[in-house]
């Protein structure tokens, strides 16, 4: 482990039964980097996303964040040491403005000053938000709720952001506007992104570290772009 290490997984068992999905999951993704988590479907990636953000206990492991031990952590500490996560669905209250929605995302938060700064700048980043921030939730695109959901989990200013399925059911220059997002939080403010995504390609141009998994393994972690050229892999794997 080195000292720019934010995300230490050792080990980590975890499931919904008797049976666990992941068995003995190591990974480490270092500060200010992106990790895509690609595999077929049910190789367990958000699973993964579920243990790390306290969604479901890890029957085993160790899990780090900035060296320090997250075992026994309740989910809402996680959320106050510097984990977001952004699940697959969303969680969008539908019944709720976009301001709304967006202020939920800092209401933990002691520092109200920086919150109110944090909301600011997620109107900056995402100037749909800006200009639907009094439409409710069940108003807007799937594009524009993807935004919010990313937009809610950055007001909580996180170190390590886990992104379920970004792209799902968007249209590809949503997704590509997304990806391009998560390069520019990654260069300009540091964020730790672990990434999980059916689609590859996209997930594994912007990742600078491409994590393969299959029934619950990590079968190979390695820079994205050898991920990108390795044929092999990518049929064995990823289907393409
Ligand atoms: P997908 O992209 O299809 O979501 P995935 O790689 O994210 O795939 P998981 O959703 O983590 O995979 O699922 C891994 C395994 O865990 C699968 O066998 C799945 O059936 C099982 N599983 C997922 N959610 C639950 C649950 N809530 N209860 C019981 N088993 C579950």
């Amino acid at each position: 482990m080195s000292a720019s290490d934010l995300l230490v997984v050792r080990g980590l068992v975890a499931g919904y039964g008797a049976a666990p999905v992941l068995q003995a999951i190591d990974l480490t993704v270092p500060a200010g980097t992106i990790a895509a988590v690609v595999g077929a479907n049910g190789a367990g990636k958000t699973t993964l996303l579920r243990a790390l953000s306290g969604m479901i206990r890890p029957v085993a492991g160790q899990v780090l964040l900035a060296g320090e031990d997250l075992r026994g952590t309740p989910v809402e500490q996680l959320v106050r040491r510097g984990m977001a996560h952004v699940p697959e669905g969303r969680g969008v209250i539908s019944e709720l403005t976009v301001d709304e929605n967006l202020r939920l995302g800092g209401l933990w938060r002691r520092d109200r000053a920086d919150a109110g700064r944090a909301l600011d700048e997620v109107y900056q980043l995402f100037e749909p938000l800006a200009r639907r921030r009094r439409n409710l939730g069940h108003q807007l695109s799937g594009g524009e709720r993807q935004m919010l959901a990313l937009g809610r989990a950055l007001v909580g200013r996180p170190r390590l952001l886990l992104l379920d399925e970004p792209s799902l059911g968007l249209a590809p220059r949503v997704v590509a506007r997304t990806m391009a997002l998560l390069r520019q939080l990654r260069d300009q403010t540091g964020l730790t992104v672990l990434l999980v995504e059916q689609n590859v390609r996209s997930a594994l141009a912007v990742a600078d570290q491409g994590v393969v998994m299959a029934l619950g393994r990590v079968v190979t972690a390695a820079p994205a772009a050898e991920l990108r050229d390795d044929v092999d892999l990518r049929h064995a794997y990823l289907g393409f």
